[in-house]
């Protein structure tokens, strides 16, 4: 079978290494939360093929086994496309669930829908009193109007409000403002600023989401590559850095080690299948079971 060449700061692991094998039993119930870009959605053409093709082998054979949980910035639309996409023949498998737009979002089912008895507590947070989602947004809308170096994303996003910033323009006292109106103002690759419901992020919805379908919490394994990722870590729940994961967020990881995250070496899609193994959820395979 075609395996990549998985490559590391420290030089070229060999095939035989690397875990991207797709035929090897779960030896007990994985609740896979992942980001998306650069974690499921990284990695070469043949490291994500070989994870998707995984996931479908798991879920054909062992269907109770697994949940799939998608983690993402991105947004509704763009993951009712993705799963509409094949990587290298290999369809990209659909979630379970939807954690969408940092944390604000709770989707599921066949059309990958809001799910609004999930999304209560983000709605409220979000509204703060006000009539509608909408009367919230306009509300930081006026507030942030005037605010130096701030490009609003056209995007109808619906618990968020979401802006391109200019790093050497951007006031501190914007950033204050938000806090002080009682929202989150997140900034990431000195690019966005998204402004959040107070507390809600990627990490704690997952919590939310774990709590509310009764899984076990030792069962569940996140996956990330940014800094957007690290309250998904923050969690306490079993993790994997992937091997590509951005400075920013090694550098917060190597301040304040967090236990249970495993640092890859292998990139997105193969990171992932490596910590499946990291984590006792699967066994490695053999290079014999590989080639088999
Ligand atoms: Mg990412």
């Amino acid at each position: 079978m075609t395996q990549a060449i998985a490559r590391t700061a420290a030089g070229l692991i060999t095939p035989a290494d690397t875990p991207a094998a797709p035929h090897f039993a779960l030896e007990r119930p994985l609740v896979l939360a992942t980001d998306l870009d650069g974690t499921f959605l990284g990695g070469s053409e043949a490291e994500r093929a070989a994870l998707y093709r995984w996931l479908h082998a798991v879920r054909e054979r062992q269907s109770a086994c697994l949940t799939l949980i998608f983690v993402t910035g991105r947004d509704l639309p763009f993951v009712r496309g993705l799963v509409r996409q094949q990587v290298a023949g290999v369809p990209v498998p659909r979630p379970d669930y939807v954690i969408g737009d940092v944390g604000t979002t709770i989707a599921g089912g066949s059309d990958i829908e809001p799910l609004p008895e999930l999304e209560r507590e983000i709605a409220a947070r979000w509204r703060r009193g006000a009539p509608s989602d909408e009367h919230a947004r306009s509300a930081l809308r006026a507030l942030l109007a005037n605010e130096p170096g701030l490009r609003e994303q056209d995007t109808p996003f619906r618990h968020r409000l979401s802006y391109w910033y200019e790093p050497a323009t951007l006031s501190s006292g914007t950033l204050a403002k938000i806090r002080a109106a009682g929202y989150d103002g997140l900034l990431s690759a000195d690019t966005f600023l998204d402004v959040l419901p107070r507390g809600v992020s990627k990490g704690p919805t997952l919590r939310q989401l774990i709590a509310h379908l009764r899984l076990a919490p030792d069962q569940v394994l996140v996956a990330g590559d940014t800094l957007n990722d690290l309250s998904l870590f923050e969690t306490g729940l079993r993790g994997v850095a992937v091997g590509n994961a951005e400075a920013a967020l090694l550098s917060r990881l190597r301040a304040r080690p967090l236990p249970r995250t495993y640092r890859s070496p292998f990139p997105g899609a193969a990171g992932i299948l490596d910590a499946v193994c990291h984590h006792g959820f699967a066994t490695r395979p053999t290079r014999s079971a590989t080639e088999a």
